[in-house]
């Protein structure tokens, strides 16, 4: 049977090229976005599936849409929910760290993907394929870090990878896979125009290692190659 998949940050960049990819295999796609009224490549793309494919407003760091979302999806197993929004913050040098902006993404980049995971979490137990991926960057890695800088996404996205894997750990009776999964350097407007992929192969590269998770890898802090990054 399909699977049934739910994605944040659907709108644009790697999040929209996955339910592109996901859309071509039958999938049931949930493409959660803040503003679905400016979200004409993903509206186009659900009015050419039958609603196969259907859009859902979420501003991830609002309970009230988290609620009305895990709402909607009441009686319906979720195979995979793929937690992919995500902000970069302010990029600011040592010294001139803006508390507020550090506050609010951490509130899209940490917060919000464990209370979606709790607001999920009895679909996906219902599910055949019960997956929770994180999209987490290789920049959250302390033994990756070797140009220091990026205090607020790095923390922030180390942060998730501390809530995966709790998660992971909470979650391993329920035969829940929870991981942290690095996209790769993507050519986004997050990535810049110098990553190494484009959204294309990140996805491709993505459903690829997704396929073929299981209860074995989950607390993991996985790269775009399927192999592991250091915390
Ligand atoms: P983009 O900047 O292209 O897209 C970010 C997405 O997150 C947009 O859909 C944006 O929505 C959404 N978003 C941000 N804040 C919120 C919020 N409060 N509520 C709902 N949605 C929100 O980035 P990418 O596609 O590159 O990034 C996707 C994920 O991959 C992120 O988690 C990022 O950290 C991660 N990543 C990316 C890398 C890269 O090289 N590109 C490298 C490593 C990790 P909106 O349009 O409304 O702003």
């Amino acid at each position: 049977m399909a699977e049934t998949i739910v994605i944040t940050g659907a709108n644009r960049g790697i999040g929209l090229a996955l339910v592109q990819q996901y859309a071509e295999t039958g999938a049931r796609i949930f493409a959660a976005c803040r503003h679905p009224e400016k979200a004409p490549e993903l509206s186009r793309l659900a009015a050419r599936t039958q609603g196969r494919v259907s859009v859902h407003p979420l501003d991830v760091t609002q309970p009230a849409q988290v609620a009305a979302l895990a709402g909607v999806l009441t009686d319906t197993p979720v195979d995979i929910l793929i937690n992919n929004a995500g902000s970069y913050g302010p990029a600011t040098p040592f010294g001139q760290t803006d508390e507020a902006a550090w506050v609010e993404t951490l509130r899209i980049n940490t917060i919000a993907p464990l209370k979606i995971m709790e607001a999920l979490v009895d679909r996906v137990a219902a599910s055949e394929r019960r997956l929770m991926v994180n999209i987490t960057s290789k920049m959250g890695s302390m033994g990756d870090n070797g140009s220091g800088g990026a205090y607020i996404y790095r923390s922030t996205k180390a942060a998730l990878n501390a809530v995966v894997v709790s998660a992971a750990r909470d979650l391993q009776a329920r035969k829940i896979t929870v991981v942290a999964q690095h996209p790769g350097w993507v050519r986004t407007d997050m990535g810049g125009p110098n990553g190494e992929l484009d959204t294309t192969e990140s996805a491709t590269a993505l459903r690829h290692i997704f396929a073929r998770l299981t209860l074995a890898d989950s607390g993991r802090f996985i790269d775009i190659d399927g192999s592991d990054i250091p915390w």
